[in-house]
């Protein structure tokens, strides 16, 4: 799991995973310190959970129903975006 780059605290699951929802900059809740996702953790959030699910969602989906579908879909997203916050890195944010 990441740490804090400026008191080597370590982030929480939690912490993580809402902030990489929208890829928002995680707060150090020790020091204050800003960290933002870097580049390459995008790519493996994007690779993890919006991927599957455009593959599910729009090519795999075995359902007929949409409602379904759509939630199929949303489980899909959310189980890869569980194990985001132990592979993605961030970065201090320079002021
Ligand atoms: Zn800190």
């Amino acid at each position: 799991m990441t740490k804090c780059k400026c008191c080597h605290i370590q982030f929480r699951w939690g912490e993580i995973f809402r902030k990489n929802n929208f890829y928002r900059p995680i707060k150090c809740r020790n020091c204050g310190c800003e960290h933002k996702i870097d580049f390459p953790s995008r790519m493996i959030v994007t690779s993890l959970s919006v991927i599957p699910f455009l593959i599910f969602g729009l090519v795999l989906s075995p359902f007929d129903n949409l409602l379904f579908t759509v939630i199929i879909s949303l489980a899909i997203f959310e189980s890869g975006m569980i194990l985001t916050p132990f592979l993605v890195n961030y970065k201090p944010v320079r002021k």
